[in-house]
């Protein structure tokens, strides 16, 4: 997590691909990791979450106490970030992480919530790295699909089940601000779906085109 970098390299394309929870974004984002036709490498977003089991700082979050993170944003240190869940956690995405990726020779790879992401969104509109980000929106065909898989959970109240259905309904109503919106009933054919967007946006850049 070294100095930030205001210089983003302006035709790296920036893929940020989010969607309501339980829209299996987790498991297409591992997929993609394995099987990308273009070189992505996540970036590694800064929270102020308590780790989890199983977890590492640096590899799964940078984990900053919530005066680290302060510091890093009165720094300007992030592309955006945001107060997630309403759980009081902060999670943000360095600067300096899609600057490594791009040092890498890889496509800056955000998974990242529904309102960090009209938040990039808003400000790509107003330059040139708009045309450069791939944004991806992952949701399931029908809104009974989210209740049926936060029921299958089966770890959550009825209460925290409404306040999420109600959420998921607030973020489906956001898609059409990405530029694309891949339906994930069949796995197989999502990741491939997004592997198609990949690979024609990087012929178009071999081929000068954008
Ligand atoms: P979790 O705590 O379960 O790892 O993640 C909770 C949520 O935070 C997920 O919806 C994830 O997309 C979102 N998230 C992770 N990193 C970032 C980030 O850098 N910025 C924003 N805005 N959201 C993030």
């Amino acid at each position: 997590m070294s100095a930030s970098s205001d210089n983003l390299h302006p035709d790296t394309p920036i893929v940020v691909l989010s969607g309501p929870t339980a829209s299996g974004k987790t498991t297409i984002v591992n997929r993609l990791m394995q099987e990308s036709p273009v070189k992505l490498i996540k970036a590694i977003s800064a929270t102020t979450r308590p780790r989890r089991k199983g977890e590492v700082d640096g590899e799964d979050y940078y984990f900053l106490t919530q005066e680290e993170f302060e510091e890093r944003q009165k720094n300007d240190e992030f592309l955006e970030c945001e107060q997630v869940h309403g759980l009081g956690y902060w999670y943000g995405t360095l600067k300096s992480e899609v600057a490594r990726a791009e040092q890498e020779g890889g496509w800056p790879f955000l998974e990242i919530d529904v309102q960090g992401a009209l938040k990039l969104i808003e400000q790509f509109n107003n330059s040139k790295r708009f045309d450069q980000a791939i944004t991806i929106f992952v949701r399931t065909t029908s809104e009974e699909e989210y209740e049926k898989r936060l029921r299958t959970r089966g770890t959550e109240s009825e209460d925290v089940i409404q306040k999420r259905l109600n959420t998921i309904r607030l973020e489906l109503a956001l898609a059409g601000h990405y530029k694309h919106i891949i339906y994930n009933d069949d796995l197989d054919r999502a990741v491939a779906e997004i592997g198609t967007i990949l690979k024609q946006r990087e012929q178009e850049l071999n081929a000068g085109r954008i």
